[in-house]
Parts: C-alpha cells; sequence; structure tokens
C-alpha cells in the first residue's frame, strides 16, 4: 500500500545526512570509518554558550516562546545585522526557527505557488530543490563549473528569470564548494535583479562566519535589494551549534509575517532553552568563533595541499564554509575487480568500502562531476583520510 502524497513521493532523501548515516553504521560495526561527509563543525560549543542553557532551565525557560523567538534573541540578531553587517533591520523583521535549514523552507513555502520558479545556482546545497519541490514550485538550476570557481555570472542569471521567477537561492560562502561571491559580483548579480522586481532573493549565509578572504558580503547591502532579500543564517556552524535547532531570518515585513503565520500552524516558536543560549551566542564573546575559523583556515590549506597531489582530482581553493569539491570526473569509466565506476555517487561508495573515507558524491549538489568532503575534522583525519583515498584511487584502471 502506498498512500504516500505525490509531494512525498517526489522528495529524495537528504544525500548528507544518509552518507553520514552510513558512516555511522560502519562505524558501529568496528570499522575505522573517516567520515568527511557531514557538514558540521567538530568543535563543542563555547562554555559561556552552555551556561546560558543551563541557566534558562534553572530560570524556567521551560514555556512556549512568542512563534518568532524572544524580544531579547530578535534585538540582539538586530544588533548583530547592525554591528557585523551595516544593515538596519527591527524586531519584527526577524523570525527565528529550528535551524536555518527550517528558515529557508519556510520562505520557500510562503512565497512558492504551484508551477512557480525558482532559480537554484549549481552545485547547491542538497536541501533547495526538494524544498522547492516541497512547495510544488519548480527549481531552474543555473549551472556553475569549476572553471567559474562555481559562480554564477550576471549573463546566466539574467537568461534564467522568465515571468514565472519568484525567488533566488544564493548561497555564499557556499555550500558544497566552500566559493564566496565578491561585493563586485554581488553587485552584478543585483543588477540584473533590478531590472525583475518580482524575484525575491534568499541569501543564506549560514556559513558568514567561515571566510578566509575577509569581510562578509551581503547581498543586501545593495539598497535595492535589501526590501526583496531573506538573509538567513543562525548559530550552527558560527558557534558549532548543529544540535541546538536555532536559525533566523530578516527580511521584509511582509514575508516575516507570512512565515510567523506558517510556523505558528507548523511548529510554533523553536526550543525555549537554545534560543536563550542563541542570544548569548550573539551577545558573548566572539572570540571562540575566530579561533574556530582560524582552525578551519589551516585544514583547509592542509587539505587543499594534499588533495593537490591526487592524481586525477583537480581542486579548487575553497575561499568559506568547510569543505572541498574536487573535480574527479577522470575516474569515471575505470574499474578495480568487478566494480566500474560509472559517476560521483559510484566513486564515493567506492571509497568508503575501500578507503573507509566517507565523501557525499556530487550529484546531490547538481555537480555529478565532483564529490565533496567535509574538513571538520582534525588534521591527522585529514592527513589519513587524504592518503587512503590516493590509495584506492591509484587501484583503479
Ligand atoms: N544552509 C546551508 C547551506 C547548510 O549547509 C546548512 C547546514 N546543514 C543549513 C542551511 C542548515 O543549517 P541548520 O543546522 O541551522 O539547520
Ligand atoms: N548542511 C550540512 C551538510 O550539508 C548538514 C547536513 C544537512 O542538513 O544536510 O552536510
Amino acid at each position: 500500500m502506498n498512500q504516500l502524497s505525490d509531494r512525498l513521493n517526489s522528495l529524495s532523501p537528504s544525500a548528507t545526512l544518509a552518507m553520514s548515516q552510513k558512516s555511522n553504521e560502519l562505524k558501529a560495526q568496528g570499522i575505522d570509518v573517516i567520515n568527511l561527509s557531514v557538514g558540521e563543525p567538530d568543535f563543542n560549543t563555547p562554555e559561556h554558550i552552555k551556561e546560558a542553557a543551563k541557566k534558562a532551565i534553572d530560570d524556567n525557560f521551560s514555556r512556549y516562546s512568542p512563534v518568532p523567538g524572544y524580544p531579547g534573541l530578535r534585538n540582539a540578531i538586530v544588533e548583530k545585522l547592525k554591528n557585523e553587517n551595516n544593515l538596519e533591520y527591527t524586531a519584527a523583521q526577524i523570525s527565528c526557527a529550528n535551524g536555518a535549514k527550517q528558515s529557508v523552507c519556510n520562505v520557500i513555502l510562503v512565497l512558492v505557488n504551484p508551477g512557480d520558479e525558482v532559480i537554484v545556482p549549481a552545485p547547491f546545497w542538497v536541501s533547495y530543490p526538494e524544498m522547492v519541490k516541497l512547495a510544488e514550485g519548480t527549481p531552474v538550476i543555473v549551472s556553475a563549473g569549476i572553471e567559474q570557481d562555481f559562480k554564477i555570472t550576471p549573463a546566466q542569471l539574467e537568461a534564467a528569470i522568465t515571468p514565472k521567477t519568484k525567488a533566488l537561492i544564493l548561497c555564499s560562502p557556499s555550500n558544497p564548494t566552500g566559493s564566496v561571491y565578491s561585493k563586485e559580483e554581488l553587485a552584478g548579480l543585483a543588477e540584473v535583479l533590478e531590472r525583475h522586481p518580482q524575484v525575491v532573493v534568499i541569501a543564506d549565509e549560514i556559513y558568514e562566519h567561515i571566510n578566509y578572504i575577509g569581510k562578509h558580503e551581503s547581498i543586501a547591502q545593495f539598497p535595492a535589494m535589501k526590501e526583496r532579500t531573506v538573509i538567513v543564517n543562525g548559530v550552527s556552524k558560527a558557534y558549532a551549534m548543529t544540535g541546538w535547532r536555532i536559525g533566523f531570518i530578516a527580511g521584509p515585513e511582509w514575508i516575516v509575517k507570512a512565515v510567523n503565520k506558517l510556523q505558528g500552524q507548523y511548529t510554533s516558536g523553536p526550543c525555549s532553552v537554545s534560543q536563550k543560549a542563541a542570544e548569548a551566542a550573539y551577545t558573548g564573546t566572539q572570540a571562540p568563533v575566530e579561533e574556530m575559523r582560524k582552525a578551519f583556515a589551516r585544514r583547509r590549506d592542509l587539505i587543499v595541499s594534499l588533495a593537490k597531489e591526487v592524481p586525477g582530482f583537480e581542486v579548487n581553493v575553497p575561499e568559506g564554509a568547510f569543505y572541498l569539491f574536487p573535480k574527479c570526473d577522470s575516474f569515471f569509466g575505470k574499474s578495480a575487480g568487478e566494480r566500474t565506476i560509472a559517476d560521483s555517487d559510484d566513486l564515493a561508495l567506492y571509497l568508503l568500502e575501500e578507503a573507509h573515507v566517507a565523501c557525499v558524491g556530487g550529484s546531490s549538489f547538481g555537480a555529478p562531476d565532483c564529490i565533496r568532503m567535509s574538513y571538520a575534522t582534525s588534521d591527522e583525519n585529514i592527513v589519513k583520510a587524504i592518503s587512503r583515498i590516493k590509495e584506492a584511487l591509484a587501484k583503479l584502471k
């Protein structure tokens, strides 16, 4: 019996979460798997944030919060946006959710009608097109290869816009490529968008603080864009708080109000204790953020230098986030024993079984010629993982 909705049946499972689960299962069987599949910081949440959560429990923050989040947290986000991004918002323009994942999905669900188009530059984070499909919209994929540093050009954007285009999802720094759009590149995209006032930009800035080239640039800085940009961000990556599940949007009030209405019927405000922890993250010392960023930068240098030595890989130099996205199509059609590698998903499976290293094949990110490796792990694991990968790939003839 299959009584599931067409909506659900059209959905693919999350490849990042699936690969991570597979890696954990092998680990549970006693196999020494190095997990480069899931994208989450390997650090613990900073102490002062954990203390704030403990205090919140003792202070009985145990009841429903307002749907968009406590005013204290929203005001802290307003201050963050002012101080770090030079952007002015009111607390009424902020809505918190159960992670940036829900924030992105909320915005898509309130904007997209069946048949509406949403432009998704590829490589993309696995969930974007699936969320668009959930809203019965059509993801319009615009591909940018390694030769253009995985970033779309204004001409590509212009060509993809139709009267049905409702939104563009822009992720910078990017998961899965680590590419970062410069201010000039964002200005080029903004200039195109100015000619198409019906298009809302969903700017996923969850990797804002994991940036190796300097200041974060948001497309919302351009006055003509601010009123139709929804910034998505949260505490998961910057503060090593993936399990706490707090994300937020900052955007025009008509969208924020709609998101609050949706969330009020659907999930209510996010976890009260986590909100108090997130408030402490935004208002407390930012020293741990910089410490973690420095560690990620060192690991980026390490994995790039090692991966460049792997014959057959073409390696980009990521400028942010914690992913390497090498092009690996030179291995397609090669074999080891019984196994032939048809695509990057096959290659990921081969590396898991042969090298005991978990990566994610590129097809779920809209880039089947690449493979994703998360370097949010120790230097030792990075060295061991790339050495095992190199050895396993050398067996493919
Ligand atoms: N956007 C991107 C690009 C991500 O990589 C992630 C991490 N899974 C998210 C959003 C969601 O983050 P959160 O843990 O806050 O839901
Ligand atoms: N964003 C992370 C990743 O891409 C976490 C997993 C997920 O939510 O997809 O691996």
